[in-house]
């Protein structure tokens, strides 16, 4: 018997069926490699690259010079709760008291406490795939039933509500989704979003968690529009934020929820059994970032799309891509299905699997592959980093697809 089968024979179930995060691992496996002198671009995590911007980093110095330093309340300083339903209102036409909000380390935090708190085994849980990896692996810690809700390219990935209405059964308890989506960059519109509303509002037991994190990344030229601000089904959706990508803060930990005050309460006492409340340093430096202008937050998103579009022209140059042009977040999620059943070195690409490890070890480029995400075709590219490496990297992939016979 390896340690490592002998380490799985100790260690739960739990753990042992949970998927270890595709984003994280290819993330470690591009480090790795690059640690041993390869030069990769890491094109797998989703992070902005630009640093935070200084005034926030400045609330923090000073929150940490004013002896912000002790255990902050579990659901998140009273001030930062203010400041986040401020904002729900501002930009979003959003009522939620201060009781309404928790406060959490990070969104995906903020998606765990939810999701434990309102799943019991055997509760479905809808996801439209393409979905971010971690909805399932939350989902399937609390034993829910995963279903998929299946979409391609050609409907730029999003469900309709008629497919929707056809995946709800009695045992449905959540849909999760985020718009803009992560890994596909679309964005619902608030036509297709009141479609969605609509046959919510005809489950009453059933919630729906909408992920905003990209809320600022969205090249629409529409404002954002949240499901939440559906009066008629406000009661049944938690509106879930954060800090890393509209900030540039992934590091600080910080996002949030907006949801009925029921709800707020269970993920409250979650959070006092798991962690607390979060860091108050990164909670002086959120409040900084919500009581001031989004300007440096407006200039990230502009430079992601002139991005956008260099990638978009680029990938559309390589023979055999389906790529659409997304509406918002910092990803590309293209089809690369063309290329199965082709080889290299005697390996055959049956999976978009095969095709990132591929590009990985012949094109020195970090991709995630489809799977993770619920989806049998695609690759994510982040385009969060420099126009240089981004032309580098495209050029990079459209030479390595060139060795697959
Ligand atoms: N939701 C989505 C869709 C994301 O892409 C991320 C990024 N990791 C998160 C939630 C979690 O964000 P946070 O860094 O706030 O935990
Ligand atoms: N949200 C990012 C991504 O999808 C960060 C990695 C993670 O937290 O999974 O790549």
């Amino acid at each position: 018997m390896t340690q490592a089968q002998a380490a799985m024979n100790l260690l739960s179930d739990r753990i042992n069926n949970m998927q270890e995060s595709a984003t994280i691992k290819m993330a470690k496996m591009s480090r790795e490699l690059k640690a041993q002198g390869k030069d990769i671009i890491d094109l797998s995590l989703g992070e902005p690259d630009f640093d935070t911007p200084q005034h926030i980093k400045d609330a923090a110095k000073q929150a940490i010079d004013k002896g912000y330093t002790k255990y902050t309340p579990v659901p998140g300083y009273p001030e930062l709760r203010k400041a986040i339903a401020e904002k729900f209102k501002r930009e979003n036409n959003l009522d939620y008291t201060i009781d309404q909000i928790v406060v959490s380390t990070g969104a995906k935090q903020s998606i765990a406490n939810v999701v434990l708190a309102l799943i019991n085994p055997g509760d479905e849980v809808l996801l439209p795939a393409p979905y971010w990896v971690s909805y399932a692996a939350i989902a399937e810690l609390a034993e829910g039933k995963c279903v998929e809700i299946p979409t391609t390219i050609d409907s730029n990935f999003k469900v309709t509500s008629a497919q929707l209405e056809a995946h709800i059964t009695p045992k449905t308890k959540l849909i999760i989704f985020s718009s803009p989506c992560n890994p596909t960059g679309s964005v619902y519109s608030k036509e297709e979003l009141a479609a969605i509303a609509g046959v919510v509002k005809k489950h009453p037991n059933v919630f729906v968690l909408c992920d905003e994190i990209y809320e600022y990344i969205n090249f629409t030229g529409h404002r954002h529009t949240s499901l939440a601000e559906f009066t008629e089904v406000k009661e049944q959706v938690i509106t879930v934020n954060g800090f890393s990508k509209g900030f540039a803060m992934t590091g600080w930990r910080l996002g949030y929820i907006g949801a009925p005050k029921w709800i707020a309460t269970a993920c409250d006492k979650m959070q006092g059994q798991f962690t607390s409340g979060t860091c108050s340093i990164a909670q002086k430096a959120g409040e900084a970032a919500l009581l001031s202008s989004i300007e440096p937050s407006l200039k990230m998103v502009a430079e992601f799309k002139k991005r956008r579009d260099i990638v978009y022209a680029l990938l559309k140059e390589i023979p055999g891509l389906k790529v659409n042009l997304p509406d918002g977040a910092f990803y590309f999620f293209f089809d690369v299905s063309s290329y199965f059943g082709k080889s290299f070195n005697g390996k055959a690409m049956n999976t978009p699997e095969d095709i990132s490890l591929f590009l990985l070890a012949e094109g020195n480029i970090g991709l995630v592959s489809g799977e993770a995400f619920g989806d049998k075709y695609c690759l994510r590219m982040s385009y969060a980093t420099s126009e240089e490496k981004l032309r580098e990297a495209c050029r990079r992939m459209k030479e390595a697809f060139t060795k697959l016979q």
